[in-house]
């Protein structure tokens, strides 16, 4: 049989974290592993009531197929939503993806012929990795220091014939490292310079529980870029309703791309979450979702600060969902999971996000998911097992 499968099959494996998830699924085991936002935030009552009334009010068409370019109601709101952020959005250059992973599909089958060489941040979003790999580029990777890209590296790579440059300028998943103002202005004046289409990931820009907020890389960039953004981390993933912002010519062919994928998101889901977002103020609950996000960070650096031994180094995100450890050269994040998972408590090894096979030494953490209690007891746990395993 396997010699049906197209050969571009053979180079993409599953999601290493969707596997992990399955093993760390157990309510036994403490889990930092997953991307997962904290569920006791859901607005559930609300959707409930939004939900309602869209069957009442509008009925048969929210259960009707669509237009692909999106409700042009919730097009209204996310582009309300970016002028209160600073940018000026046309609801018309606003794309409804399936999820801001859909938007990373549809980029990689209108972009990438094999051989391409796409730019990405190491280490790097897995899910576009993933998308990415099956239309075969050539990974080139630049390294993530604490303020952004490397920029000598981003240079040569853009120098030597890149096509695009994909990154998480906000709370990168999965360092948690964000870019100063000056990367990104320098990011998107490269991108100009040698005509590397830039495409901005930021489903996590809106979670900043410290510091202040900075303007998108796209905003600087004077050539066409894209932008993609999502409800999944300030609304519910369960909806899988993200966008795109781009312009004209490449909204045209994300369109086509998405017509094949899809013809379009949800109509059933679009309804609802636009009802809800008339109808609720969705900018307080981010207040909250940061407000918990950020107590729940504080905490786990501080247990981490208390549990761990002081030569593991970790980021201390301004927001977002995950921060990223770093053990000492030579000590292999994976046995530590094997063990970790022996003492009840998860994480994602750090090698799978980096295409070069390093970062053998890390891994990610996430603090979303967690309340205090299991927090403390998960990286006391985790501590003891890098205590011994380092010893
Ligand atoms: N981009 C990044 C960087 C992510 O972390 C995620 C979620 N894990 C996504 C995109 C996809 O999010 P969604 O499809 O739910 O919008």
């Amino acid at each position: 049989m396997s010699e049906k499968f197209a050969r571009r099959m053979g180079t993409v494996h599953r999601s290493f974290i969707r596997e992990i998830l399955k093993v760390t699924a157990h309510s036994e085991i403490i889990s930092f592993a997953g991307g997962l936002p904290n569920p006791e935030l859901f607005p559930v009552a609300a959707m409930d009531t939004a939900s309602h009334e869209v069957f009442s009010k509008i009925g048969s068409s929210a259960l009707q197929y669509s237009t692909t370019e999106g409700d042009a109601g919730l097009r209204a709101i996310i582009s309300q939503r970016y002028a209160k952020r600073g940018l000026t959005v046309d609801p018309d250059s606003i794309l409804v993806t399936t999820g801001s992973q859909q938007v990373l599909d549809i980029c990689a089958k209108v972009f990438l012929d094999k051989g391409d060489k796409v730019v990405i941040e190491s280490p790097g979003y897995l899910g576009a990795i993933q998308a990415f790999s099956l239309f075969e580029p050539e990974f080139v990777t630049v390294s993530l220091e604490d303020d952004g890209p490397n920029l000598e590296e981003l240079e040569a790579a853009f120098k030597a014939g890149a096509k695009c440059f994909y990154a998480v300028p906000n709370f990168q998943n999965p360092s948690g490292i964000s870019y100063s103002l000056e990367k990104r202005q320098a990011v998107a004046a490269l991108t100009d310079k040698y005509g590397v289409l830039f495409v901005e990931d930021d489903p996590y820009g809106e979670l900043r529980f410290m510091g202040e907020d900075l303007p998108t890389v796209y905003s600087f960039c004077k050539k066409p870029g894209i932008l993609c953004g999502s409800f999944s981390k300030i609304a519910a993933p369960g909806f899988r309703i993200g966008w795109v912002v781009t312009e004209k010519t490449i909204y045209d062919k994300l369109v086509i791309a998405k017509q094949a994928s899809d013809l379009h998101t949800s109509t059933v889901a679009q309804s609802i979450l636009r009802r809800y977002l008339e109808t609720n103020d969705i900018e307080s609950h981010v207040e909250l979702i940061k407000e918990r996000y950020g107590r729940q960070r504080e905490y786990m650096v501080e247990m981490i600060q208390k549990y761990f031994p002081s030569d593991v180094k970790i980021t201390k995100p301004e927001g977002g969902m995950f921060l990223w450890a770093t053990m000492p050269e030579g000590f292999s994040s994976m046995d530590l999971f094997d063990m970790a998972i022996e003492h009840k408590v998860a994480f994602v090894p750090g090698r799978p996000f980096y295409v070069d096979g390093s970062g053998e030494n890390t891994f990610r953490l996430n603090f979303s998911n967690s309340d205090e209690t299991r927090i403390k007891e998960g990286i006391k746990r985790l501590g003891q097992c890098i205590d011994s395993f380092l010893k």
